[in-house]
C-alpha cells in the first residue's frame, strides 16, 4: 500500500478484513517480498511529486518489471497511465489515455450501484470523486466497465485501474479480485465479498495514526 498521501488507512481495512496482510510503504527500502501495490486515491500531482523526491517512481518501476502487481484508484489511475491529456505522464505503466476531473468539481461527486461480471456475481456500489475518465485503452488492455462513452475500470496483464472508491464503500469485491490477480488468498469468497455488512464509513479509524 503506497502511504505518501490520499487514502491509504481506507484501503488498508478493506485488505485486512480479506485476511491480506497490508504493508504500508513509504521508502525504498520498504519494498520488500510485496506482491502487489496500491496507489490511493489523493491527489495526483502531489503524488507524483512525492514519488519523484522520495525515490520511489524508480523502484515502481524496477519492481513492476520484476512482476508487481499494481492497482491504481482514482489519482492512483492517472499516475499509471501511459497518456494524460494536457499533462506529462508518470509511471506510464498501462496504455490507457485518461482526462483529469473530467466529471467535473468535487460538488460533481455521485455515487453508481452497478454490475462488474469479472469482478463480483451481483451489483457493487461505485463512489466517484472528483474522477478522471479513461478516454482509450490499448489493444492489451481489457475494459472491466464501460459507461456511456468513457471507461471506468480496466486491467492489462499486471496493472488493475478504477477511477472509483471502492475502498469508500461496503465492498470488498475489487480488493478481492485484485489480491487473486496478486496470487494472494484473500478470505472471503465471491459472494460474501460483494457487501461486508460490518463495514461503516468509519470503520477505516482504527488503522489511522492521528
Ligand atoms: N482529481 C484528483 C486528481 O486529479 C483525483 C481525485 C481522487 O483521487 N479522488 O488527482
Amino acid at each position: 500500500m503506497l502511504d505518501l498521501q490520499g487514502d491509504v488507512v481506507e484501503h488498508v481495512d478493506h485488505l485486512e478484513r480479506l485476511g491480506i496482510t497490508a504493508v504500508r510503504v513509504k521508502e525504498p527500502s520498504d519494498f520488500v517480498h510485496l506482491a502487489g501495490l496500491i496507489i490511493p486515491g489523493g491527489e495526483s500531482t502531489c503524488l507524483s511529486r512525492l514519488l519523484n523526491i522520495f525515490g520511489i517512481r524508480e523502484i515502481i518501476l524496477r519492481e513492476f518489471q520484476r512482476g508487481l502487481k499494481l492497482w491504481g484508484t482514482c489519482a492512483g489511475t492517472i499516475l499509471l497511465a501511459g497518456k494524460v491529456m494536457d499533462e506529462s505522464p508518470c509511471l506510464s505503466l498501462i496504455d490507457i489515455e485518461v482526462q483529469k476531473n473530467a466529471f467535473g468539481s468535487q460538488l460533481d461527486s455521485f455515487t453508481a450501484e452497478v454490475t462488474v461480471p469479472r469482478v463480483a456475481p451481483k451489483p457493487i456500489p461505485l463512489t466517484f470523486i472528483r474522477a478522471p475518465k479513461i478516454t482509450r485503452v490499448g489493444r492489451a488492455v481489457d475494459v472491466l466497465l464501460r459507461q456511456d462513452d468513457y471507461i471506468v475500470a480496466a486491467e492489462s496483464h499486471n496493472v488493475l485501474v478504477t477511477v472509483f472508491h471502492p475502498e469508500l464503500t461496503p465492498s470488498l469485491a475489487f480488493h478481492r479480485y485484485f489480491a487473486l490477480k496478486c496470487g494472494l488468498k484473500p478470505s472471503a469468497d465471491e459472494e460474501s465479498s460483494v457487501i461486508d455488512p460490518t463495514w461503516n464509513s468509519r470503520s477505516w479509524t482504527r488503522y489511522a495514526r492521528f
